[in-house]
């Protein structure tokens, strides 16, 4: 059974049409990408994904659960499943401290405080933060603060993340150490949904969804997508290096595999 489920899922907010008709599925330990313009409907799909938006028409099933008929205990249960992280730390960040911060989650799980103290804990650790566990959250860096978020989420212990563009309010070094933090979740058999901006950061998923007005207009692997002109049509544009590689493909018979700046420095030194 996929853990994610959408089947001909629409989504209106009163006359605006977000969403439409749009159908996919993501397996548990996938890491999928969600590209798309300003306006496209990625954020109204994340908020559909852990039931913060219910759909206007279709189904969005979570580990088998339809959300529009679930339980209210349902529905917290989807949300353990399926966490959250948006672009903006500060506003994500309650606590006076970071692990009270990481603690808040299980400790409205009503859980132990040996076993909210472990995960915790453990939380801290898998995001590379046990050494600010006593720091006051406003005095971090922005990288810092997103991997404080991140790891609030993983103290829920869920199934999937779903990251709204939270590397697009980061320096380059905040980016760096997010990313390290989720190809290190994934690893570990953690289902990633990343809304990106950033087409470099989409090129390192497995797959990608693209949306374009409310509709998912391509779905495949990176290669796939970065390799044929429509992304320029709906105004998005490849990574560099996929723009770098056309025109080298004019001289040399560079495969459509490469995608990545590794990729293709290794072909190139080969
Ligand atoms: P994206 O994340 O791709 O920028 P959104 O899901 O935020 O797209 O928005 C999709 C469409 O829904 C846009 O036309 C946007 O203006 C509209 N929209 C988003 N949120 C609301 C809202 N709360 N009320 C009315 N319209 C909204």
């Amino acid at each position: 059974m996929p853990l994610i489920q959408l089947e001909n899922v629409s989504y209106r907010y009163n006359q605006v049409t977000a969403l439409s008709e749009v159908s996919l599925q993501v397996q548990q330990g996938e890491f999928v990408a969600i590209i798309g313009p300003n306006g496209s409907g990625k954020s109204t799909l994340a908020q559909l994904l852990n039931a913060l938006l219910l759909p206007s028409g279709g189904k969005v099933r979570i580990a088998g659960i339809t959300t529009a008929d679930a339980t209210s205990s349902e529905i917290w249960e989807i949300r353990r499943r399926v966490g959250m992280v948006f672009q903006n730390p500060d506003n994500q960040l309650v606590a006076t401290t970071v692990e009270e911060d990481v603690a808040f989650g299980p400790e409205n799980l009503g859980l132990p405080q040996k076993e909210i103290r472990r995960r915790v804990d453990w939380a801290l650790e898998q995001v590379g933060m046990t050494q600010f566990a006593g720091f006051e959250p406003h005095k971090l860096s922005g990288g810092q603060k997103q991997r404080v978020a991140i790891a609030g989420v993983l103290a829920m212990e869920p199934d999937c993340i779903v990251l709204d563009e939270p590397t697009a309010m980061l320096d380059p070094q905040g980016r760096l150490e997010v990313w390290e933090t989720l190809t290190s979740l994934h690893k570990k058999g953690i289902t990633l949904i990343l809304i990106t901006h950033f087409m470099e950061e989409a090129a390192q998923a497995q797959r990608i969804f693209v949306l374009s007005q409310g509709k998912l207009i391509k779905s495949g692997l990176p290669h796939d997508i970065f390799s044929q002109p429509f992304l320029k049509e709906i105004g998005l544009r490849p990574p560099q290096i996929v723009e770098l590689a056309w025109q080298l493909r004019e001289q040399i018979p560079i495969p459509p595999h490469i995608y990545t700046t590794e990729a293709l420095v290794n072909w190139l030194c080969r």
